[in-house]
């Protein structure tokens, strides 16, 4: 089990009120029947995958928005919000960086997830056969090109299954969350929401939402020391406008300032292996693992983490494993690459 699961469980009564409001309109009617893991969703410009898991709402903040098309069985998806398996009007929950989001489909939430290795459905694997070689030969010069302009230790020393690496900026004290996804040249781009569902008025009954999207560059990095690097945030750009207001679906959409990056520009980035002893309390008050740490222990933070020096803000990747640094799978706590059952 993921430790930030915790936070999230706070806000299910919500989240899942919400979620049943909004998927009502979808429940009615004849769709076509398609298997859980031939099933996929676009939305944040991801393509993410059917399974059979299927769960409680609560794994994610809250949720991020409905199924707002669909294309026939067995086609891929090419819009965010568009499926392939009917449930229009049916919900979905915001990807917090653990790259999976929960879909409402007949009746029940099921998780899905960005696309995996060794996961892809027959259909995909198909249509990928005929564009493969003209994409080979395309992705052989990307990979030049950015082998050329790698100069950013330590994210260039990254297992690339890792990245881009996801960071997540939140709390247990409110529906809310900022995250990061860190490219290994510094770039990132990413994503703040904060829902209120309770806030309602005229015309937005389902209460609002503060949100904006956004992309960036971190550079300038230094080695502090054996676990940290210094680096500055150089650019930083954000939409929609902070104040701009719009109603969807019942929601009052608010623009907003990205949380935990509008203020401050000097950050220090942690690798896995800190000793969690070494750092600031107002840091650490963001940590997943605060939970499970009495504050004295030696105890490496298993994570990477982002710290914002001025404002004090932290945002959290995923645990990674101990001994190979392969991401450890929220879900099951397992190594995807060794194996080893890391869990809490
Ligand atoms: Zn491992």
């Amino acid at each position: 089990m993921r430790k930030s699961k915790r936070s999230a469980y706070k806000h299910l009564s919500l989240c899942l009120f919400g979620a049943l409001l909004l998927s009502v309109a979808g429940c009615s009617r004849k769709e076509p029947v398609v298997a859980p893991k031939d099933r996929i969703l676009m939305a944040n410009d991801i393509l993410y995958y059917g399974t059979e898991e299927t769960g409680p709402m609560g794994d994610a903040d809250c949720v991020k928005g409905e199924i707002l098309s669909t294309v026939q069985p067995g086609e891929i998806p090419t819009e965010n919000g568009q499926s392939n398996f009917g449930g229009v009007g049916n919900p979905y929950t915001f990807d917090f960086g653990d790259g999976g989001i929960m879909v409402f489909v007949e009746e029940e939430y099921f998780w899905f997830y960005r696309e995996e290795k060794g996961a892809q459905t027959a259909v995909e694997e198909g249509q990928q056969q005929a564009v493969k070689e003209g994409e080979q030969q395309a992705e052989e010069e990307r990979e030049q090109e950015e082998e050329e302009t790698m100069i950013v230790e330590p994210l260039e020393s990254l297992d690339p299954s890792l990245l881009p690496l996801n960071f997540v900026f939140s709390s247990g004290a409110g529906a809310w969350g900022t995250m990061i996804s860190l490219e290994k040249d510094g770039s990132f781009t990413g994503g703040y929401n904060d829902s209120d569902m309770g806030d309602t008025g005229e015309g937005y009954a389902h209460g609002k939402h503060y949100h904006c999207t956004f992309q960036g560059r971190f550079g300038n990095f230094q080695k502090v020391d054996e676990y940290t690097y210094g680096m500055t945030l150089e650019e930083i750009r954000y939409e929609p406008e902070p104040g701009t207001e719009e109603i969807r679906d019942e929601i009052l959409y608010i623009g907003s300032e990205p949380y935990g990056l509008s203020e401050g520009k000097e950050f220090l980035l942690y690798l896995p292996e800190t000793p969690a002893e070494g750092l600031t309390e107002e840091f650490l008050s963001w940590w997943p693992g605060r939970y499970t740490w009495d504050g004295k222990t030696g105890r490496a933070l298993g994570c990477y983490g982002i710290r914002n020096v001025e404002m004090e803000y932290g945002f959290f990747s995923d645990d990674v494993c101990p001994d190979c640094r392969g991401p450890v799978s929220p879900q099951t706590g397992v190594c995807g690459e060794c194996g080893k059952a890391v869990g809490n």
